[in-house]
């Protein structure tokens, strides 16, 4: 007898764990619009000139402890996975101020006085960063649908602490230029923060990388599956009554018995020509904006600080603020520990500041905006999944790849594949 079939829409790590997980009792189909598998998990070839060739995770890096689904999909697959090395350097051109070799969110060092800042301003930013983890801690106790602008400007804190701790701590991590930060909900940032224990000053030490990049996961999964169908856009995604139909890239419709779409919202909301008035109204709220993710080999777009650079850096000037993220910069051979005669850098939206001779790959990826309004609508996101139709991706949580992961094992769950 035929086993059931079921279709998976989008092959990042929400879609690629709900595939493997179903194909122990459906025939799989993954549908990528891409012409690769995996989404922002994207192991890219660095070929250098003279011919070095390395695998790079340009996009999704590196995960920690507080990844259970993820760890235990690698442990699964038999994917080998080594220390990340995450430490941050902050550099403000327009001020001078300087915070190098911290954790990510900070580690409780308070940096000396930038030549270009006046006293009273330095004072201030002093007290700022002494009683934030304080008004931090209180707000976290009551509920609340504050932004971090609103939370930042009821306690008072200046655009200076805003600019020079809050940004870049929270902009690289969640993809978010300035504006974007601001309109966060509060609520979101600190669940995150508390799930994944980012505000420890020991929070990275156990992060990790997968040996060979993502691509070796992806790799494996696919294996393991019916059919996998790259460079293939879904068009439309339709329930009928025995199941759900497909219309591909090439028109062709085709029948499953089961689906999960992990996709962003607002393609799920272009693809499911029948979507109830509920999914519209939770699935409306969701934002993205693009971003530009280069490749390179310009050393240049280090700041000069008199030390080697950490793996990240961070590039302000709080004179002429960039509403990008911008001026982000991963060594990845650093991070990644990759054996490469040059350092291979991933830079975000920058690829003007990099020489065209440096220059080795250009992608563009999408990143949410975590508004209070999208954190309601999380709350209601498990309820949408049916016996049916399912769906997934990291916007189902904070956005990050366990949520990926986690919520790929919930579809493959409501659709009867649970993972014990
Ligand atoms: C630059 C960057 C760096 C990151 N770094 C980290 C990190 O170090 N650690 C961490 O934990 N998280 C990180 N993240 C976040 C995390 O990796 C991602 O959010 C997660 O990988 C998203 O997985 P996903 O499956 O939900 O979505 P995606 O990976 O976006 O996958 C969705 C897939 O659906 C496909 N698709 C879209 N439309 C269609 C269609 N019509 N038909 C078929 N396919 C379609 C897309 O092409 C894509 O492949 C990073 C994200 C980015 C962008």
């Amino acid at each position: 007898m035929s086993r059931p079939t079921a279709a998976v829409v989008g092959s990042g790590i929400a879609g690629m764990t709900s595939a493997y997980l179903l194909q122990r009792r459906y025939d799989v189909t993954v549908f990528e619009a891409n012409g690769y598998l995996g989404g922002n998990a994207d192991t890219q070839d660095a070929v250098l000139p003279d011919g070095t060739r390395s695998a790079v995770d340009v996009a999704f890096m590196a995960y920690g402890d507080t990844y259970p689904n993820l760890k235990r999909l690698l442990s699964e697959l038999h994917v080998e996975s080594k220390p990340a090395s995450i430490q941050h350097d902050l550099v403000c051109a327009g001020c001078g101020f300087t915070h190098l070799g911290s954790t990510p969110f900070g580690d409780g060092v308070i940096p000396g006085k930038p030549d270009g800042v006046e006293p009273a301003v330095w004072e201030r930013f002093v007290s700022e960063l002494e009683r934030f983890s304080a008004d931090l801690a209180e707000a976290s106790e009551a509920a609340s649908s504050a932004s971090i602008a609103s939370f930042l400007a009821d306690h008072g804190y200046s655009d200076y602490f805003f600019q020079h701790f809050i940004y870049p701590r929270v902009g690289p991590w969640w993809l978010n230029g300035p504006d974007s930060v601001r309109a966060m909900s509060l609520e979101f940032l600190l669940s995150t923060a508390h799930k994944h224990a980012l505000l420890k000053p020991d929070a990275f030490a156990t992060w990790k990388v997968t040996a060979g990049g993502s691509r070796t996961y992806l790799t494996k999964i696919a294996e393991g599956l019916s059919e996998v169908l790259p460079a293939n856009r879904v068009r439309e995604v339709r329930r009928v009554s025995d199941g759900v139909v497909i219309r591909d890239t090439s028109d062709v419709i085709r029948p499953f018995d089961r689906a999960v779409l992990a996709v962003h919202p607002p393609t799920l909301l272009e693809l499911l020509s029948d979507a109830t008035p509920r999914e519209r109204e939770l699935l409306g709220v969701f934002g993205y904006r693009p971003m530009e993710v280069t490749l390179h080999t310009d050393l240049s777009v280090f700041p000069e600080t008199g030390r080697p650079h950490s793996g990240f850096s961070m590039r302000l000037d709080c004179r002429n603020p960039d509403p990008r993220l911008r001026g982000f910069d991963i060594d990845a051979s650093i991070v990644q520990r990759i054996d490469s005669p040059t350092p291979l850098i991933v830079s975000y939206n920058g690829a003007d500041e990099v020489a065209p001779a440096h220059h080795l790959t250009r992608s563009t990826y999408e990143h949410p905006v975590n508004t209070p309004e999208v954190f309601e609508a999380q709350k209601s996101l498990p309820d949408l999944n049916d016996d049916r139709l399912a769906f997934a991706g990291a916007w189902f949580g904070s956005g990050l790849h366990e949520d990926g992961c986690a919520s790929g094992a919930a579809a493959a769950e409501a659709l009867g594949a649970p993972w014990d």
